[in-house]
């Protein structure tokens, strides 16, 4: 079975899609008997924001504002906590975090990335990761992480107009 993430347009409910991210990420906490602290929440809901990848600069920004200021290692350690959890994928090429909409521990995932407005969506599909996993053995070489990242243009991009 494979699965590819909802189509996301620009008009939705996007406070639905935080929700559903904080409720996930609950669950997540829960099954591992860790828990969801306000600063692991808040870091998500960050990097939540919006369906576009943001910095640990731009992140710690954020955290800087809040009345309750947590220091760079600390945020650092919450953002690891949500990679390890699969809550969040950290995006190699652009140096920056996403979250993921359907977190699992340690799943490989394919990410499409707009080169215009920078939006993102993930497809998670096994039967790729398998067969990148079987081309790369057959080259004599393993891969550790199995994040691809694959750039292009979004709909709302690919059909002109700046919105
Ligand atoms: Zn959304
Ligand atoms: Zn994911
Ligand atoms: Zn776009």
């Amino acid at each position: 079975m494979s699965k590819s993430s909802e189509r996301v347009s620009r008009r939705h409910d996007h406070a639905r899609c935080i929700r559903r991210a904080v409720s996930a990420a609950e669950e997540v906490c829960t099954r591992r008997k860790v828990s969801l602290t306000p600063l692991r929440k808040r870091v998500l809901e960050i990097v939540w924001r919006a369906h576009e990848p943001i910095g640990a600069y731009q992140i710690l920004a954020e955290i800087a504002k809040d009345r309750e200021k947590a220091g760079p290692p600390t945020v650092y350690r919450a953002l690891e906590f949500l990679q390890d959890a699969g809550l969040v994928h950290r995006l190699d090429a652009l140096n920056a975090f996403v979250g993921c909409d359907h977190p699992a521990e340690g799943h490989a995932a394919q990410f499409l990335i707009c080169s215009k407005c920078h939006r993102v969506a993930e497809i998670e599909d096994p039967a790729l990761t398998r067969a990148l996993g079987e081309r790369a053995r057959s080259s004599g070489f393993r891969f550790e992480s199995g994040a691809v990242e694959i750039k292009g243009l979004c709909d709302d991009c690919a059909a002109g107009g700046d919105q």
